[in-house]
Protein backbone atom coordinates (compact mmCIF):
# COMPACT_ATOMS: atom_id res chain seq x y z
CA UNK A 1 0.00 0.00 0.00
CA UNK A 2 1.43 3.48 -1.52
CA UNK A 3 0.32 6.88 0.39
CA UNK A 4 0.51 10.10 -1.56
CA UNK A 5 1.75 12.40 1.30
CA UNK A 6 -0.14 15.25 -0.33
CA UNK A 7 -3.71 13.19 0.14
CA UNK A 8 -3.01 13.48 4.19
CA UNK A 9 -4.88 16.28 5.59
CA UNK A 10 -3.60 18.95 7.85
CA UNK A 11 -5.41 17.76 10.90
CA UNK A 12 -3.64 13.71 10.29
CA UNK A 13 -5.02 10.66 8.68
CA UNK A 14 -5.20 7.57 11.19
CA UNK A 15 -5.11 4.08 9.26
CA UNK A 16 -5.99 0.86 10.52
CA UNK A 17 -4.71 -2.25 8.35
CA UNK A 18 -5.86 -5.85 8.40
CA UNK A 19 -4.05 -8.50 7.15
CA UNK A 20 -2.17 -6.29 4.58
CA UNK A 21 0.14 -8.64 2.70
CA UNK A 22 4.08 -8.26 3.40
CA UNK A 23 7.08 -10.04 1.73
CA UNK A 24 9.42 -11.22 4.38
CA UNK A 25 12.46 -13.34 3.94
CA UNK A 26 12.59 -15.43 7.25
CA UNK A 27 15.59 -16.60 9.12
CA UNK A 28 15.34 -20.00 7.91
CA UNK A 29 16.91 -19.50 4.10
CA UNK A 30 14.55 -19.52 1.31
CA UNK A 31 12.46 -16.93 -0.70
CA UNK A 32 10.64 -14.10 0.73
CA UNK A 33 7.40 -15.64 2.50
CA UNK A 34 4.18 -13.67 2.12
CA UNK A 35 2.72 -13.33 5.72
CA UNK A 36 -0.08 -11.01 6.86
CA UNK A 37 0.15 -8.06 9.06
CA UNK A 38 -2.41 -5.78 10.78
CA UNK A 39 -1.30 -2.07 11.96
CA UNK A 40 -2.35 0.85 13.63
CA UNK A 41 -0.82 3.97 11.78
CA UNK A 42 -1.09 7.67 12.50
CA UNK A 43 0.12 9.76 9.75
CA UNK A 44 0.58 13.75 10.42
CA UNK A 45 2.29 16.31 8.44
CA UNK A 46 5.42 17.90 9.48
CA UNK A 47 7.71 20.85 8.20
CA UNK A 48 10.36 18.45 6.46
CA UNK A 49 7.47 15.27 5.31
CA UNK A 50 5.48 13.31 7.24
CA UNK A 51 5.93 11.66 10.68
CA UNK A 52 4.57 7.73 10.58
CA UNK A 53 3.66 6.51 14.61
CA UNK A 54 2.48 2.98 15.25
CA UNK A 55 2.53 -0.33 15.86
CA UNK A 56 2.52 -3.53 13.81
CA UNK A 57 1.34 -7.04 14.56
CA UNK A 58 1.36 -10.34 13.04
CA UNK A 59 2.02 -13.72 13.84
CA UNK A 60 4.97 -15.65 11.95
CA UNK A 61 5.46 -18.96 11.03
CA UNK A 62 9.11 -19.96 12.32
CA UNK A 63 11.26 -23.13 12.38
CA UNK A 64 13.13 -23.82 15.80
CA UNK A 65 16.96 -22.99 15.50
CA UNK A 66 17.53 -25.81 18.08
CA UNK A 67 14.74 -28.49 17.36
CA UNK A 68 13.89 -27.63 13.83
CA UNK A 69 9.95 -27.63 14.69
CA UNK A 70 7.58 -25.13 12.89
CA UNK A 71 6.17 -22.98 15.62
CA UNK A 72 3.67 -19.82 15.82
CA UNK A 73 5.71 -16.75 16.61
CA UNK A 74 3.48 -13.40 17.34
CA UNK A 75 5.01 -10.26 16.50
CA UNK A 76 4.17 -6.92 18.37
CA UNK A 77 6.40 -3.73 17.27
CA UNK A 78 5.87 -0.15 17.85
CA UNK A 79 7.39 2.56 15.05
CA UNK A 80 7.75 6.06 14.58
CA UNK A 81 9.69 7.40 11.61
CA UNK A 82 9.62 10.47 10.39
CA UNK A 83 9.88 10.40 6.18
CA UNK A 84 11.56 13.25 5.14
CA UNK A 85 11.49 15.33 1.77
CA UNK A 86 14.71 14.44 0.05
CA UNK A 87 14.57 18.15 -1.05
CA UNK A 88 15.21 19.17 2.98
CA UNK A 89 18.39 20.52 2.62
CA UNK A 90 17.96 23.97 3.13
CA UNK A 91 20.83 25.74 6.15
CA UNK A 92 17.62 26.63 8.25
CA UNK A 93 16.12 23.31 7.97
CA UNK A 94 19.38 21.45 8.66
CA UNK A 95 19.74 21.39 12.63
CA UNK A 96 15.88 20.63 13.03
CA UNK A 97 16.76 17.64 10.85
CA UNK A 98 19.37 16.60 13.43
CA UNK A 99 17.28 16.94 16.06
CA UNK A 100 14.83 15.13 14.78
CA UNK A 101 17.38 12.20 13.79
CA UNK A 102 18.25 12.01 17.31
CA UNK A 103 15.08 9.76 18.48
CA UNK A 104 13.18 9.14 15.70
CA UNK A 105 14.44 6.39 12.78
CA UNK A 106 14.44 8.82 9.66
CA UNK A 107 13.78 7.81 6.44
CA UNK A 108 13.06 9.89 2.65
CA UNK A 109 10.58 9.92 0.72
CA UNK A 110 10.24 8.91 -3.12
CA UNK A 111 8.40 10.83 -4.86
CA UNK A 112 6.22 12.43 -2.22
CA UNK A 113 4.75 8.78 -1.71
CA UNK A 114 5.22 6.82 1.72
CA UNK A 115 5.28 2.63 0.93
CA UNK A 116 3.14 1.78 3.97
CA UNK A 117 3.89 -2.14 3.45
CA UNK A 118 7.94 -1.48 3.17
CA UNK A 119 7.22 0.49 6.29
CA UNK A 120 5.48 -2.73 7.74
CA UNK A 121 7.96 -4.72 6.46
CA UNK A 122 11.20 -2.93 8.05
CA UNK A 123 9.56 -3.06 11.50
CA UNK A 124 8.58 -6.90 11.27
CA UNK A 125 12.40 -7.47 10.14
CA UNK A 126 13.08 -5.63 13.44
CA UNK A 127 10.97 -8.18 15.55
CA UNK A 128 12.06 -11.29 13.94
CA UNK A 129 14.61 -13.28 16.23
CA UNK A 130 17.95 -13.90 15.43
CA UNK A 131 17.75 -17.47 16.47
CA UNK A 132 14.07 -18.68 16.44
CA UNK A 133 13.13 -20.80 19.51
CA UNK A 134 10.37 -22.47 19.92
CA UNK A 135 10.00 -22.11 23.40
CA UNK A 136 12.33 -20.78 26.15
CA UNK A 137 14.81 -24.09 27.06
CA UNK A 138 14.24 -26.05 24.34
CA UNK A 139 16.26 -28.86 24.38
CA UNK A 140 17.28 -29.37 20.67
CA UNK A 141 17.91 -32.14 18.71
CA UNK A 142 19.87 -35.56 20.41
CA UNK A 143 23.12 -35.04 17.93
CA UNK A 144 23.73 -38.83 17.98
CA UNK A 145 20.28 -40.24 17.01
CA UNK A 146 18.14 -36.78 16.03
CA UNK A 147 15.84 -37.52 18.59
CA UNK A 148 13.40 -34.12 19.57
CA UNK A 149 14.73 -33.88 23.14
CA UNK A 150 12.16 -32.41 24.38
CA UNK A 151 10.24 -35.64 23.89
CA UNK A 152 11.97 -37.03 26.88
CA UNK A 153 15.57 -38.56 26.81
CA UNK A 154 16.68 -40.35 24.16
CA UNK A 155 18.05 -44.19 24.45
CA UNK A 156 21.62 -42.32 23.66
CA UNK A 157 24.31 -43.27 26.14
CA UNK A 158 24.66 -39.56 27.60
CA UNK A 159 26.22 -36.08 26.74
CA UNK A 160 29.09 -36.49 24.47
CA UNK A 161 32.01 -36.64 26.45
CA UNK A 162 34.11 -33.23 28.04
CA UNK A 163 37.27 -32.95 25.67
CA UNK A 164 38.94 -32.29 29.34
CA UNK A 165 38.18 -35.48 30.25
CA UNK A 166 39.51 -37.39 27.13
CA UNK A 167 42.48 -35.38 27.80
CA UNK A 168 43.07 -37.00 31.36
CA UNK A 169 41.69 -40.72 30.23
CA UNK A 170 44.20 -40.76 27.38
CA UNK A 171 47.06 -39.66 30.33
CA UNK A 172 45.69 -42.60 32.36
CA UNK A 173 45.96 -45.22 29.53
CA UNK A 174 49.71 -43.38 29.49
CA UNK A 175 50.44 -44.50 32.70
ZN1 LIG B 1 12.70 -25.99 19.62
ZN1 LIG C 1 19.96 -39.72 20.99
Amino acid sequence: MVIDIAQIPQEGLELTLWAEPVALRLPEEGPPAQVRADALLNLTRTSQGVLAEGEVTSTLSLVCSRCSEPFAHPIREAFSVHYQRPAAGAAEEEEEVELAAEDLDTEFLEEGRLDVTALLQQNLLLALPVQPLCREGCQGLCPRCGADRNEGPCACPGPPPDPRFKILERLKGDA
